[in-house]
Protein backbone atom coordinates (compact mmCIF):
# COMPACT_ATOMS: atom_id res chain seq x y z
CA UNK A 1 0.00 0.00 0.00
CA UNK A 2 1.20 3.52 -0.87
CA UNK A 3 0.35 6.79 0.62
CA UNK A 4 -0.90 7.97 -3.18
CA UNK A 5 -3.50 4.90 -2.91
CA UNK A 6 -4.57 6.36 0.13
CA UNK A 7 -6.22 9.44 -1.94
CA UNK A 8 -3.78 11.89 0.00
CA UNK A 9 -3.16 14.95 -2.82
CA UNK A 10 0.01 15.63 -4.28
CA UNK A 11 1.70 18.53 -2.09
CA UNK A 12 1.20 16.23 0.88
CA UNK A 13 2.74 13.26 -0.89
CA UNK A 14 5.42 15.20 -1.41
CA UNK A 15 5.87 16.15 2.23
CA UNK A 16 5.61 12.45 2.87
CA UNK A 17 8.10 11.50 0.74
CA UNK A 18 10.43 14.52 2.11
CA UNK A 19 10.32 13.08 5.47
CA UNK A 20 11.00 9.61 4.38
CA UNK A 21 7.65 8.02 4.59
CA UNK A 22 7.67 4.83 2.59
CA UNK A 23 4.38 3.31 3.03
CA UNK A 24 1.72 4.04 5.66
CA UNK A 25 1.45 2.33 9.08
CA UNK A 26 -1.60 0.42 9.92
CA UNK A 27 -3.08 3.49 11.83
CA UNK A 28 -2.56 5.81 9.03
CA UNK A 29 -4.18 3.14 5.84
CA UNK A 30 -7.69 2.90 8.49
CA UNK A 31 -7.44 6.51 9.54
CA UNK A 32 -6.51 8.63 6.57
CA UNK A 33 -9.76 7.45 4.59
CA UNK A 34 -11.34 7.63 7.44
CA UNK A 35 -11.08 11.01 8.28
CA UNK A 36 -10.79 11.68 4.84
CA UNK A 37 -14.80 10.98 3.96
CA UNK A 38 -15.62 13.79 6.91
CA UNK A 39 -17.00 10.99 9.46
CA UNK A 40 -16.24 10.49 13.09
CA UNK A 41 -13.76 8.14 14.00
CA UNK A 42 -12.59 6.98 17.42
CA UNK A 43 -8.80 5.31 17.27
CA UNK A 44 -7.20 3.06 20.29
CA UNK A 45 -3.57 3.83 18.81
CA UNK A 46 -0.52 4.65 21.40
CA UNK A 47 1.72 7.51 20.65
CA UNK A 48 4.85 5.18 18.52
CA UNK A 49 1.72 3.98 15.81
CA UNK A 50 2.18 6.99 13.25
CA UNK A 51 -1.21 8.21 14.85
CA UNK A 52 -0.36 11.80 14.12
CA UNK A 53 0.27 11.90 10.10
CA UNK A 54 -3.19 9.52 10.77
CA UNK A 55 -5.45 12.48 11.30
CA UNK A 56 -3.05 15.34 9.98
CA UNK A 57 -2.44 14.46 6.42
CA UNK A 58 -6.15 13.42 5.52
CA UNK A 59 -7.43 16.87 7.95
CA UNK A 60 -4.95 19.61 5.81
CA UNK A 61 -6.22 18.19 2.57
CA UNK A 62 -9.68 18.96 3.98
CA UNK A 63 -8.73 22.33 5.02
CA UNK A 64 -7.43 23.05 1.36
CA UNK A 65 -10.07 21.91 -0.39
CA UNK A 66 -13.17 22.58 1.46
CA UNK A 67 -14.70 25.29 3.18
CA UNK A 68 -14.40 29.31 3.37
CA UNK A 69 -10.63 30.84 4.25
CA UNK A 70 -10.77 31.22 8.07
CA UNK A 71 -11.35 34.79 9.41
CA UNK A 72 -10.13 36.79 12.29
CA UNK A 73 -9.93 34.94 15.72
CA UNK A 74 -11.66 31.79 14.26
CA UNK A 75 -10.01 28.34 14.19
CA UNK A 76 -11.09 25.42 11.17
CA UNK A 77 -9.47 22.72 12.94
CA UNK A 78 -9.03 22.30 16.57
CA UNK A 79 -6.63 19.83 18.78
CA UNK A 80 -6.84 19.26 22.37
CA UNK A 81 -3.29 17.66 24.12
CA UNK A 82 -3.17 17.05 27.77
CA UNK A 83 0.39 18.39 27.71
CA UNK A 84 2.24 21.54 26.45
CA UNK A 85 5.15 19.55 25.09
CA UNK A 86 2.45 17.15 23.24
CA UNK A 87 1.20 21.01 21.94
CA UNK A 88 4.50 22.13 20.68
CA UNK A 89 4.85 18.22 19.22
CA UNK A 90 1.95 17.93 16.89
CA UNK A 91 2.49 21.84 16.07
CA UNK A 92 5.74 20.71 14.69
CA UNK A 93 4.03 18.01 13.21
CA UNK A 94 1.78 19.67 11.28
CA UNK A 95 3.54 22.59 10.12
CA UNK A 96 6.15 19.51 8.64
CA UNK A 97 2.95 17.52 6.95
CA UNK A 98 1.54 21.13 5.60
CA UNK A 99 4.85 22.66 4.03
CA UNK A 100 3.93 24.47 1.09
CA UNK A 101 -0.05 24.48 1.63
CA UNK A 102 -0.70 28.30 2.60
CA UNK A 103 -2.15 27.31 6.11
CA UNK A 104 -1.57 28.90 9.48
CA UNK A 105 -1.16 27.05 12.31
CA UNK A 106 -0.51 27.60 16.09
CA UNK A 107 -0.04 25.63 19.57
CA UNK A 108 -1.29 27.50 22.91
CA UNK A 109 -0.86 26.53 25.89
CA UNK A 110 -0.36 27.28 29.71
CA UNK A 111 2.36 28.57 31.16
CA UNK A 112 3.68 31.34 28.73
CA UNK A 113 2.36 34.29 28.21
CA UNK A 114 -1.01 35.08 26.84
CA UNK A 115 -0.23 37.95 24.48
CA UNK A 116 1.64 36.28 21.93
CA UNK A 117 -0.99 33.51 21.73
CA UNK A 118 -3.63 36.57 21.26
CA UNK A 119 -2.16 38.27 18.69
CA UNK A 120 -1.39 35.33 16.51
CA UNK A 121 -5.07 34.76 16.42
CA UNK A 122 -6.05 37.67 15.10
CA UNK A 123 -5.64 36.69 11.68
CA UNK A 124 -7.39 33.22 12.46
CA UNK A 125 -5.82 29.96 11.98
CA UNK A 126 -6.45 27.12 10.30
CA UNK A 127 -5.02 24.58 13.03
CA UNK A 128 -4.86 25.37 16.31
CA UNK A 129 -3.31 22.77 18.99
CA UNK A 130 -4.31 23.80 22.75
CA UNK A 131 -4.75 22.64 26.38
CA UNK A 132 -7.91 22.79 27.49
CA UNK A 133 -7.41 25.38 30.28
CA UNK A 134 -5.36 27.74 27.85
CA UNK A 135 -7.66 26.93 25.07
CA UNK A 136 -10.78 28.15 27.29
CA UNK A 137 -9.15 31.14 28.96
CA UNK A 138 -8.71 32.49 25.04
CA UNK A 139 -12.02 32.12 24.23
CA UNK A 140 -12.96 33.97 27.47
CA UNK A 141 -10.74 36.68 26.21
CA UNK A 142 -12.83 36.81 23.22
CA UNK A 143 -9.21 35.60 21.18
CA UNK A 144 -10.89 32.69 19.91
CA UNK A 145 -14.38 31.38 19.16
CA UNK A 146 -15.42 28.62 18.01
CA UNK A 147 -18.09 28.86 15.07
CA UNK A 148 -16.04 28.03 12.14
CA UNK A 149 -14.63 24.66 13.97
CA UNK A 150 -15.64 21.78 11.44
CA UNK A 151 -13.23 19.33 12.85
CA UNK A 152 -12.06 18.34 16.60
CA UNK A 153 -9.10 16.31 17.50
CA UNK A 154 -8.75 14.92 20.89
CA UNK A 155 -5.55 13.38 21.17
CA UNK A 156 -4.69 11.23 24.04
CA UNK A 157 -8.48 11.59 25.47
CA UNK A 158 -7.01 8.86 28.48
CA UNK A 159 -4.42 11.03 29.36
CA UNK A 160 -6.83 14.48 29.71
CA UNK A 161 -8.91 12.19 31.86
CA UNK A 162 -6.19 11.73 33.96
CA UNK A 163 -5.25 14.89 34.58
CA UNK A 164 -8.57 15.70 35.28
CA UNK A 165 -9.96 17.84 32.34
CA UNK A 166 -12.81 16.27 32.28
CA UNK A 167 -15.14 19.83 32.86
CA UNK A 168 -12.93 21.84 30.80
CA UNK A 169 -13.46 19.70 28.08
CA UNK A 170 -16.85 19.54 28.31
CA UNK A 171 -17.11 23.23 28.34
CA UNK A 172 -15.45 23.12 25.07
CA UNK A 173 -17.96 21.01 23.32
CA UNK A 174 -20.82 22.66 24.90
CA UNK A 175 -19.44 25.72 22.75
CA UNK A 176 -18.18 24.34 19.39
CA UNK A 177 -20.65 23.85 16.38
CA UNK A 178 -22.81 20.53 16.31
CA UNK A 179 -22.17 20.23 12.63
CA UNK A 180 -18.19 19.36 12.72
CA UNK A 181 -16.44 16.00 12.63
CA UNK A 182 -14.89 14.68 15.80
CA UNK A 183 -12.22 12.42 15.94
CA UNK A 184 -10.89 10.61 19.38
CA UNK A 185 -7.31 8.89 19.78
CA UNK A 186 -6.85 7.11 23.30
CA UNK A 187 -4.04 4.74 23.85
CA UNK A 188 -6.40 3.47 26.33
CA UNK A 189 -10.58 3.02 26.47
CA UNK A 190 -11.88 3.35 30.10
CA UNK A 191 -15.13 3.48 31.12
CA UNK A 192 -15.17 7.17 31.03
CA UNK A 193 -13.21 7.61 27.85
CA UNK A 194 -16.20 5.41 26.44
CA UNK A 195 -18.86 7.33 27.80
CA UNK A 196 -17.14 10.37 26.31
CA UNK A 197 -16.71 9.12 22.95
CA UNK A 198 -20.90 8.03 23.38
CA UNK A 199 -21.26 12.05 24.01
CA UNK A 200 -19.27 13.47 21.56
CA UNK A 201 -19.00 11.20 18.41
CA UNK A 202 -21.58 10.68 15.94
CA UNK A 203 -21.68 6.56 14.28
CA UNK A 204 -17.76 6.74 14.39
CA UNK A 205 -15.68 4.48 12.26
CA UNK A 206 -13.71 2.30 14.99
CA UNK A 207 -9.85 1.67 14.18
CA UNK A 208 -7.95 -0.27 16.81
CA UNK A 209 -4.46 -0.95 15.46
CA UNK A 210 -3.30 -3.18 18.64
CA UNK A 211 -5.35 -4.50 20.97
CA UNK A 212 -6.34 -1.84 23.56
CA UNK A 213 -4.03 -1.88 26.05
CA UNK A 214 -1.55 -3.86 25.00
CA UNK A 215 2.08 -2.80 25.06
CA UNK A 216 4.13 -2.74 21.38
CA UNK A 217 5.41 -6.23 21.07
CA UNK A 218 8.74 -5.08 19.84
CA UNK A 219 9.48 -3.73 23.53
CA UNK A 220 11.71 -6.30 25.41
CA UNK A 221 10.33 -5.36 29.27
CA UNK A 222 11.82 -6.66 32.48
CA UNK A 223 11.52 -5.89 36.18
CA UNK A 224 14.61 -6.23 38.52
CA UNK A 225 13.60 -6.76 41.89
CA UNK A 226 15.26 -4.32 44.75
CA UNK A 227 14.65 -2.50 48.07
CA UNK A 228 13.45 0.81 47.82
CA UNK A 229 16.88 2.25 49.72
CA UNK A 230 18.87 0.87 47.07
CA UNK A 231 17.17 1.55 43.61
CA UNK A 232 19.48 5.04 42.94
CA UNK A 233 22.61 2.58 43.15
CA UNK A 234 21.02 -0.28 41.47
CA UNK A 235 20.06 2.44 38.76
CA UNK A 236 23.38 3.81 38.57
CA UNK A 237 24.82 -0.10 38.85
CA UNK A 238 23.04 -0.81 35.77
CA UNK A 239 23.97 2.54 33.75
CA UNK A 240 27.25 1.57 34.16
CA UNK A 241 27.47 -2.37 33.70
CA UNK A 242 24.87 -2.13 30.35
CA UNK A 243 26.39 1.05 28.67
CA UNK A 244 23.34 2.87 28.84
CA UNK A 245 24.20 6.00 28.02
CA UNK A 246 20.60 7.30 26.04
CA UNK A 247 17.97 6.65 28.21
CA UNK A 248 14.41 8.38 29.19
CA UNK A 249 14.00 7.34 33.48
CA UNK A 250 11.19 7.98 35.35
CA UNK A 251 10.91 8.83 38.81
CA UNK A 252 7.98 9.45 40.92
CA UNK A 253 8.42 12.65 42.49
CA UNK A 254 10.41 15.79 41.56
CA UNK A 255 12.69 15.35 44.67
CA UNK A 256 13.94 12.06 43.01
CA UNK A 257 14.52 13.17 39.90
CA UNK A 258 16.39 16.21 40.89
CA UNK A 259 18.44 13.01 43.37
CA UNK A 260 19.26 10.95 40.11
CA UNK A 261 19.69 13.44 37.79
CA UNK A 262 22.68 15.00 40.59
CA UNK A 263 24.02 11.40 41.01
CA UNK A 264 24.04 11.07 36.97
CA UNK A 265 25.72 14.35 36.72
CA UNK A 266 28.30 13.58 38.83
CA UNK A 267 29.11 9.97 37.36
CA UNK A 268 29.81 12.32 33.68
CA UNK A 269 26.71 11.58 31.82
CA UNK A 270 25.21 14.80 30.16
CA UNK A 271 21.84 14.90 31.50
CA UNK A 272 18.91 16.70 32.15
CA UNK A 273 15.45 16.76 33.64
CA UNK A 274 11.65 17.43 32.70
CA UNK A 275 8.99 17.82 35.52
CA UNK A 276 6.09 19.84 36.47
CA UNK A 277 7.62 22.71 38.49
CA UNK A 278 10.21 23.41 35.53
CA UNK A 279 9.51 26.60 33.47
CA UNK A 280 8.03 25.39 30.20
CA UNK A 281 10.79 27.33 28.29
CA UNK A 282 13.17 24.71 30.28
CA UNK A 283 11.11 21.67 30.15
CA UNK A 284 11.19 22.37 26.23
CA UNK A 285 15.06 22.58 25.79
CA UNK A 286 15.69 19.84 28.02
CA UNK A 287 13.44 17.88 25.20
CA UNK A 288 15.52 19.60 22.60
CA UNK A 289 18.58 18.88 23.68
CA UNK A 290 18.06 14.98 24.56
CA UNK A 291 16.18 14.48 20.82
CA UNK A 292 19.18 16.12 19.11
CA UNK A 293 21.49 13.37 21.30
CA UNK A 294 23.37 16.65 23.27
CA UNK A 295 21.61 15.35 26.77
CA UNK A 296 22.36 11.53 27.53
CA UNK A 297 19.80 11.05 29.65
CA UNK A 298 16.64 12.76 30.33
CA UNK A 299 15.20 12.13 34.17
CA UNK A 300 11.26 13.32 34.13
CA UNK A 301 7.91 12.57 36.04
CA UNK A 302 4.78 12.14 34.07
CA UNK A 303 4.46 14.92 32.64
CA UNK A 304 6.94 13.70 30.21
CA UNK A 305 5.72 10.43 29.47
CA UNK A 306 2.75 11.31 26.87
CA UNK A 307 3.16 11.24 23.49
CA UNK A 308 6.60 12.87 23.55
CA UNK A 309 8.38 12.29 20.15
CA UNK A 310 11.66 11.03 20.52
CA UNK A 311 13.02 8.98 17.94
CA UNK A 312 14.98 5.48 17.90
CA UNK A 313 15.15 5.71 21.61
CA UNK A 314 16.50 2.41 22.59
CA UNK A 315 15.63 2.67 26.12
CA UNK A 316 12.89 3.34 29.35
CA UNK A 317 14.08 2.66 32.70
CA UNK A 318 11.60 2.99 35.71
CA UNK A 319 13.05 4.21 38.63
CA UNK A 320 9.82 3.95 40.03
CA UNK A 321 6.44 2.21 38.60
CA UNK A 322 3.98 4.84 37.93
CA UNK A 323 1.11 4.91 40.35
CA UNK A 324 -1.92 4.50 37.46
CA UNK A 325 -1.15 1.43 35.56
CA UNK A 326 -1.62 2.82 32.11
CA UNK A 327 1.15 5.34 32.35
CA UNK A 328 3.03 2.67 32.45
CA UNK A 329 1.98 2.05 28.48
CA UNK A 330 2.90 5.29 27.99
CA UNK A 331 5.94 5.69 29.45
CA UNK A 332 7.22 2.75 27.87
CA UNK A 333 5.18 3.60 24.18
CA UNK A 334 8.27 5.63 24.10
CA UNK A 335 10.63 3.14 22.33
CA UNK A 336 10.14 0.61 20.05
CA UNK A 337 8.64 3.38 17.83
CA UNK A 338 7.00 3.19 14.44
CA UNK A 339 8.76 -0.58 14.17
CA UNK A 340 11.79 0.13 16.35
CA UNK A 341 12.56 -1.97 18.88
CA UNK A 342 12.99 -1.01 22.29
CA UNK A 343 13.87 -1.97 26.14
CA UNK A 344 11.82 -1.11 28.94
CA UNK A 345 13.67 -2.05 32.73
CA UNK A 346 11.47 -1.27 36.06
CA UNK A 347 13.18 -1.05 39.29
CA UNK A 348 10.72 -2.52 41.31
CA UNK A 349 10.32 -2.78 45.18
CA UNK A 350 7.87 -4.85 47.74
CA UNK A 351 5.55 -1.57 48.41
CA UNK A 352 5.23 -1.55 44.37
CA UNK A 353 3.60 -4.82 44.24
CA UNK A 354 0.22 -4.14 44.02
CA UNK A 355 1.18 -1.42 40.74
CA UNK A 356 2.80 -4.00 39.27
CA UNK A 357 -0.06 -6.72 39.35
CA UNK A 358 -2.13 -3.73 37.56
CA UNK A 359 0.38 -3.07 34.76
CA UNK A 360 0.60 -6.55 34.11
CA UNK A 361 -3.51 -7.21 33.84
CA UNK A 362 -3.58 -4.22 31.57
CA UNK A 363 -0.92 -5.10 29.74
CA UNK A 364 -2.18 -8.98 29.71
CA UNK A 365 1.54 -10.54 30.58
CA UNK A 366 3.18 -10.95 33.51
CA UNK A 367 6.81 -9.30 33.60
CA UNK A 368 10.13 -11.41 33.74
CA UNK A 369 11.67 -10.55 37.01
CA UNK A 370 15.36 -10.65 37.88
CA UNK A 371 17.97 -9.70 40.79
CA UNK A 372 21.31 -7.93 40.12
CA UNK A 373 23.62 -9.97 42.15
CA UNK A 374 24.51 -7.24 45.07
CA UNK A 375 21.60 -6.14 44.90
CA UNK A 376 19.21 -8.86 46.22
CA UNK A 377 15.81 -7.65 47.98
CA UNK A 378 15.55 -8.33 51.75
CA UNK A 379 12.11 -7.17 51.17
CA UNK A 380 10.52 -10.04 48.95
CA UNK A 381 8.30 -8.25 45.83
CA UNK A 382 5.11 -10.50 45.87
CA UNK A 383 4.44 -12.92 43.15
CA UNK A 384 1.96 -11.30 40.56
CA UNK A 385 -0.35 -12.80 38.17
CA UNK A 386 -1.24 -11.46 34.62
CA UNK A 387 -4.78 -11.08 36.19
CA UNK A 388 -3.79 -8.68 38.51
CA UNK A 389 -3.45 -10.40 41.70
CA UNK A 390 -0.47 -10.64 43.73
CA UNK A 391 -0.48 -14.82 44.19
CA UNK A 392 1.18 -14.91 47.20
CA UNK A 393 1.00 -12.58 50.48
CA UNK A 394 4.45 -11.03 51.28
CA UNK A 395 6.11 -12.79 54.09
CA UNK A 396 6.45 -10.51 56.75
CA UNK A 397 9.94 -9.08 56.15
CA UNK A 398 12.59 -10.55 58.75
CA UNK A 399 14.16 -8.91 61.07
CA UNK A 400 17.66 -8.10 59.27
CA UNK A 401 20.04 -10.20 61.18
CA UNK A 402 23.24 -8.27 62.17
CA UNK A 403 26.28 -9.84 61.71
CA UNK A 404 28.90 -8.97 64.10
CA UNK A 405 32.27 -8.66 62.26
CA UNK A 406 35.71 -8.25 64.03
CA UNK A 407 35.56 -4.68 63.61
CA UNK A 408 31.79 -4.18 64.81
CA UNK A 409 30.74 -2.84 62.29
CA UNK A 410 27.44 -4.50 61.03
CA UNK A 411 27.08 -5.44 57.76
CA UNK A 412 23.78 -4.69 57.14
CA UNK A 413 22.91 -0.77 56.72
CA UNK A 414 20.49 0.62 59.40
CA UNK A 415 17.70 2.97 59.37
CA UNK A 416 19.62 5.82 60.15
CA UNK A 417 22.16 5.40 56.97
CA UNK A 418 19.16 4.84 54.57
CA UNK A 419 18.76 7.32 51.51
CA UNK A 420 16.55 10.28 51.69
CA UNK A 421 16.09 12.65 49.14
CA UNK A 422 18.72 15.13 48.55
CA UNK A 423 21.36 13.14 50.51
CA UNK A 424 23.60 10.66 49.02
CA UNK A 425 21.87 6.98 48.94
CA UNK A 426 22.83 4.45 51.78
CA UNK A 427 25.32 2.19 51.30
CA UNK A 428 23.87 -1.25 49.34
CA UNK A 429 24.42 -4.56 50.03
CA UNK A 430 27.15 -4.04 47.54
CA UNK A 431 28.45 -0.97 46.45
CA UNK A 432 28.92 -1.08 42.72
CA UNK A 433 32.37 -0.44 42.18
CA UNK A 434 34.82 0.69 39.61
CA UNK A 435 33.25 1.99 36.54
CA UNK A 436 31.41 4.86 37.75
CA UNK A 437 34.30 6.48 40.02
CA UNK A 438 35.07 9.77 37.98
CA UNK A 439 32.81 9.02 35.43
CA UNK A 440 33.25 7.16 32.23
CA UNK A 441 33.73 10.07 30.20
CA UNK A 442 30.46 9.91 28.85
CA UNK A 443 29.72 13.52 29.28
CA UNK A 444 29.28 15.38 25.68
CA UNK A 445 31.22 18.77 24.81
P1 LIG B 1 3.38 9.23 16.19
O1 LIG B 1 2.81 7.94 16.67
O2 LIG B 1 2.45 9.98 15.32
O3 LIG B 1 3.93 10.05 17.32
O4 LIG B 1 4.63 8.87 15.23
C1 LIG B 1 5.72 8.15 15.68
C2 LIG B 1 6.94 8.32 14.80
O5 LIG B 1 6.78 7.60 13.59
C3 LIG B 1 7.24 9.75 14.42
O6 LIG B 1 8.61 9.96 14.60
C4 LIG B 1 6.90 9.84 12.95
O7 LIG B 1 7.75 10.77 12.30
C5 LIG B 1 7.15 8.42 12.48
N1 LIG B 1 6.27 8.02 11.37
C6 LIG B 1 4.96 8.29 11.24
N2 LIG B 1 4.47 7.72 10.13
C7 LIG B 1 5.49 7.05 9.54
C8 LIG B 1 5.60 6.25 8.35
N3 LIG B 1 4.56 6.01 7.57
N4 LIG B 1 6.80 5.73 8.07
C9 LIG B 1 7.87 5.95 8.87
N5 LIG B 1 7.83 6.70 10.00
C10 LIG B 1 6.64 7.24 10.35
Amino acid sequence: MSFASLGLIDPLLRNVQNLNYQTPTPVQAKAIPAVLSGKDVMAAAQTGTGKTAGFALPLLQRLVQYGPAVSSNRVRVLVLVPTRELAEQLLQSFIAYGKGLDLRFLAAYGGVSLNPQMMKLRKGVDVLVATPGRLLDLNRQNAVQFDQVQTLVLDEADRMLDLGFARELNAVFAALPAQRQTLLFSATFTDDIRGMAANILRSPINISVSPPNATASKIKQWVVTVDKKNKPDLFMHLVAENHWDHALVFVKTRNGVDYLAAMLDDAGYAVDTIHGDKPQPARLRALERFKKGEVQMLVATDVAARGLDIDDLPLVINVDLPIVAQDYVHRIGRTGRAGASGVAVSLVCADEAPQLAAIEALIRQTLPREEEPGFEAEHRVPQTSATGQIVKKPKKPKKPKVLQVATGAAQVPSKNTRSKPGSKPAAGPRKPTGKLAGGRGKRQP
